[in-house]
């Protein structure tokens, strides 16, 4: 099964994908994560994608269309597919990926989309912590580490992302509503689109993805 999971910054992509990979044995492939990676590894992409990620702007297509690519034909364990989280954002990604997997056992099988107020994700993306080591997402309030500043998986610290700020914030909703939607429609119109109401608490939220890749 190859999913896509797509919502607004702070929609619960990040979240709902690590319980998706544990059920479902897909590869996760976030491109915020690999960006966010190829970041503090200093590579030449991660120089290239910097800026762009800490105003929250989206990094140019080029670059992120080249860097899927490159990670899907150098996955070695297929396993049972792969769940794409971030990617589409654009309608240029959305086609790029079309021409990438047209013929292969790549094409999308269903598209999450992750249903939200705009009002609640700043409180979402202001109080999220992420782990040093595991990546393991934390809220501050809804979904706190048991010990403060500590990973309750593996004990490393917990920081705040970059931009994670209000500022950032506003641009990067702005990106969605201007370059995502229409990636939403694009995929409504092919009638893969499933709907996830991702205002509820986490387990809720998570009963209905399960019921949604289970049918
Ligand atoms: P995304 O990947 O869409 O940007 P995350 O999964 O990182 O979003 O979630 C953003 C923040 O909101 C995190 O701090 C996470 O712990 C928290 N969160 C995720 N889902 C929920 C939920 N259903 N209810 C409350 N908080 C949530
Ligand atoms: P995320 O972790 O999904 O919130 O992404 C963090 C940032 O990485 C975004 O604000 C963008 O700057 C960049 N990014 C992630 N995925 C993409 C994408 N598909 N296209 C362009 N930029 C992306």
């Amino acid at each position: 099964m190859n999913i896509l999971i797509m919502g607004g910054p702070g929609a619960g992509k990040g979240t709902m994908s690590a319980k998706i990979v544990e059920k479902f044995n897909v590869n996760h492939i976030s491109t915020g994560d690999i960006f966010r990676s190829e970041i503090s590894n200093g590579t030449k992409l991660g120089l290239e994608a910097k800026s762009y990620i800490d105003e929250g702007k989206l990094v140019p297509d080029e670059i992120t269309n080249s860097m899927v690519k490159h990670y899907l034909e150098n996955l070695k364990d297929k396993k049972s597919g792969f769940l794409l989280d971030g990617y589409p954002r654009t309608l240029d990604q959305a086609k790029a990926f079309d021409a990438l997997s047209a013929g292969t056992d790549l094409a999308i099988s269903i598209v999450l989309v992750m249903d939200i107020p705009f009002e609640v994700l700043a409180q979402r993306v202001t109080g999220r912590r992420l782990c040093k080591e595991c990546g393991a997402i934390y809220h501050i309030e809804s979904n706190p580490s048991k010990q403060e500043g500590l990973c309750d998986k593996c004990g490393a610290s917990l920081y705040q992302r970059k931009d994670d700020t209000i500022e950032s914030l506003q641009v990067r909703l702005q990106e969605y509503q201007n370059q995502t939607q229409p990636v939403l429609d694009y995929y409504e119109k092919k009638g893969l689109v499933q709907t996830i109401d991702s205002n509820q608490p986490i387990e809720k939220v998570w009963a209905d993805v399960e019921k949604a890749l289970d049918q």
